[in-house]
């Protein structure tokens, strides 16, 4: 049987690459992009090119996007709102969980279902084993595409609020941003002696390897738990224990004269939770004081 047709709009280096793997496995596809000349390659790979967005949108209940925002969104479909009644959109866009929402909420006013995406791998694992997806938004209209969108990557539905995607997705670039980060001042620190990154990048992989049993002494399942139960038992690692150390990076960033401001960020999440009176419980316990409008 002939597999759904499927609407791309927005072809930068993920939606092509979307565009590749749907046509690969077998969907009709259409595309539409403002810059007209961006589509050559997907069109050359079998893809049909629409004259304007409603044309697009009329060409699939399916509705994808893929643009560098939600306001982009709004620029191409405003006017094409008139093809939109009956149809899925599901924006794999990035921006803010309010805007998801507020997106929703215009493309029901429209008569259109909404789901929100948040695709986690860079454009080369679009489509492979690796690739994963956070969605949310309206389950009926997830689930009648599930198999489609899957094609890009694992789906992961989150319910049906559509800002949850979006959040997930942040969280994730949150852990994985601050990481860096980390990474790259600690290679400034080393480098500080002469430690060269070709020497320092192996030792940090090392770690990055541990962190899950570093984290999680009796798995991860029982961590999570824990914090959501709002228990921080210190025996593995408390606030005060872990704190020095903060104290200590702080003051070698301070010597060697290099950047202190993500160290000074660090060691003010462990003061504090020590000067609550916190100190000997886990460092999970400043989870929180993080919580909640800050002073
Ligand atoms: P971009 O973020 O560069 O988005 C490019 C697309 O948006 C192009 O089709 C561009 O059209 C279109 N666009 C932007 N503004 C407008 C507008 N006002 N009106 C019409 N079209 C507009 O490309 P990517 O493919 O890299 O990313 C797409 C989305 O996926 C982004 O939200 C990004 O954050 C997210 N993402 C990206 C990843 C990556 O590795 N690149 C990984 C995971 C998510 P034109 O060609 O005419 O400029």
């Amino acid at each position: 049987p002939a597999l759904s047709p499927v609407a791309v709009l927005g072809l930068g280096p993920m939606g092509r690459a979307m565009v590749r793997t749907l046509i690969a496995a077998g969907h009709p596809v259409t595309v539409w992009n403002r810059t007209r000349r961006r589509a050559d390659n997907v069109v050359s790979a079998g893809a049909r090119l629409a004259a304007t967005p409603a044309d697009a949108v009329a060409a699939s209940d399916l509705v994808i996007l893929s643009l560098t925002d939600y306001q982009a969104m709004w620029d191409v479909l405003d006017g094409a709102t008139g093809a939109l009644a009956g149809r899925t959109v599901v924006n794999l866009s990035s921006d803010t969980p309010d805007k998801t929402r507020e997106a929703a909420a215009w493309a029901a006013s429209h008569g259109a279902s909404f789901v929100a995406g948040g695709v986690m791998v860079p454009e080369p694992m679009v489509g492979t084993e690796l690739s994963y997806v956070y969605y949310s938004g309206d389950t009926e209209a997830f689930d009648a595409h599930r198999a489609t969108l899957a094609r890009i990557g694992e789906p992961r539905f989150l319910g049906d609020d559509p800002g949850r995607a979006q959040l997930m997705y942040q969280a994730q670039l949150d852990v994985f941003l601050t990481t860096l980060s980390g990474f790259m001042h600690a290679t400034a620190l080393v480098g500080s002696a002469g430690i060269t990154a070709e020497q320092f990048l192996p030792e940090v992989m090392r770690l990055f390897e541990a962190v899950p049993a570093m984290m999680a002494v009796d798995g991860v399942e029982k961590l999570g738990a824990r914090i959501d139960a709002g228990e921080h038992p210190g025996e593995a690692g408390n606030a005060i224990m872990m704190g020095a150390t903060a104290d200590h990076i702080h003051a070698t960033a301070t010597s060697v004269g290099i950047d202190t401001s993500l160290p000074a960020a660090v060691r003010g999440h462990y003061r504090r939770v020590i000067d609550e009176g916190h100190g000997t419980e886990s460092w999970t316990r400043i989870i929180e004081g993080m919580r909640g409008p800050q002073s």
